[in-house]
């Protein structure tokens, strides 16, 4: 294991991108029968490589593969899991819909899920460390049509086995930096505890850099287990909250990170660098600069790709300025293989 020291106040994101239009366009013939499955694979493959240009000219130091090939979080995965099958498409929020998994029988880790994509995504980076994303077992259970377990407790700890192998594969492939999704994880109050459990069983035995994304709902019903929690680093929303619960930061113990959301992703308006740089300097008031990752408040996708490309390039520049007001604060270590 290597060390590698990142810039104070370090800019990634948190996984998905906007895909090309011209790729949305592949995807739409492909259904249709009209473009070959390796012309598919190729054009993945160049999308990933333009997003991950968009993030190299905005700035990001740590960036992902934009999830170019994933169309939805839960359904990714399940497609690669033996024991779900799908259902037509269910409405979630407006207008989005999604084919909703249902579990049929007992689940079996295929082999692996996200490995390829973490091995073409370092291969096309300009930067040593890149971040994998991963969908947790509880946000999974709970996004799935339980046809098979007792319980959606049970179903979860099944699924953390599963998750589990595939960290595992990720860590011998060469990942330092994995980021565990759980959106799910607030939203039933009188789950939590067990979820929490489940997570934890996914993420045993995995030496690698561990963060956790969260979206939606009241933090403050995680912040009990943000200790108890195997994960280093808790990516949160704040700009969509008009920076208003900077508390919840305190809740963070010591020995873990904070991965500060600066830009609101559900809106089309592009921050402003002072508005940006206002935050970060807020947010340096709670926590010192050696735990706070800079990130967007949650996956940029919904945005048009130009916007997105502008959000990145207002958060680098704003961190930049903040990061010229913290004279010789060194940023934090990574360990990469
Ligand atoms: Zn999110």
């Amino acid at each position: 294991m290597d060390e590698l020291r990142l810039p104070v106040l370090p800019t990634t994101v948190i996984g998905s991108y906007p895909r090309p239009r011209w790729l949305r366009e592949i995807i739409r013939l492909w259904r249709a029968g009209r473009v070959k499955e390796k012309h598919l694979r190729e054009a993945f493959d160049d999308a990933v490589v333009a997003v991950v240009r968009d993030q190299e000219e905005a700035g990001v130091d740590i960036p992902s593969d934009g999830e170019q090939r994933r169309d939805e979080m839960v359904e990714y995965f399940a497609e690669r899991i033996e024991g779900f099958r799908f259902y037509g498409p269910v409405r979630v929020w407006g207008n989005a819909y999604y084919r909703k998994p249902a579990v049929v029988g007992p689940l079996k880790y295929k082999g692996a899920i996200v490995v390829e994509e973490f091995d073409f995504l370092r291969r096309v980076s300009y930067s040593p460390v890149v971040k994998v994303t991963i969908t947790g077992p509880y946000t999974i259970a709970d996004w799935s049509f339980n046809e098979y377990y007792s319980s959606k407790e049970e179903l979860a700890f099944e699924l953390a086995r599963i998750i589990n192998r595939e960290l595992k594969a990720l860590e011998e492939a060469g990942a330092s930096y994995i980021q565990i999704d759980e959106p799910a994880l607030p939203t039933h109050p009188d789950e939590v505890e067990w979820a929490v459990m489940a997570v934890n069983e996914a993420l045993r035995g995995v030496n690698v850099k561990l963060g956790m994304h969260i979206c939606y709902g009241d933090y403050w019903r995680i912040a009990p287990y943000f200790e108890e929690l195997r994960v280093s680093q808790f990516a949160l929303e704040f700009a969509n909250r008009g920076f208003k619960d900077l508390g919840i930061a305190e809740a963070i113990p010591e020995d873990k990170e904070l991965g500060f959301g600066v830009i609101d992703v559900h809106s089309r308006r592009v921050e402003s660098v002072e508005e940006v740089a206002a935050a970060l300097r807020k947010i340096l008031k709670i926590l010192p600069p050696q735990r706070i990752y800079v990130n967007p408040d949650c996956g940029l996708k919904l945005l048009p790709r130009r916007i997105a490309k502008r959000k990145m390039e207002v958060m680098v520049k704003a961190t930049k300025i903040v990061r010229g007001e913290l004279k010789g604060v060194e940023g934090p270590v990574l360990r990469v293989p």
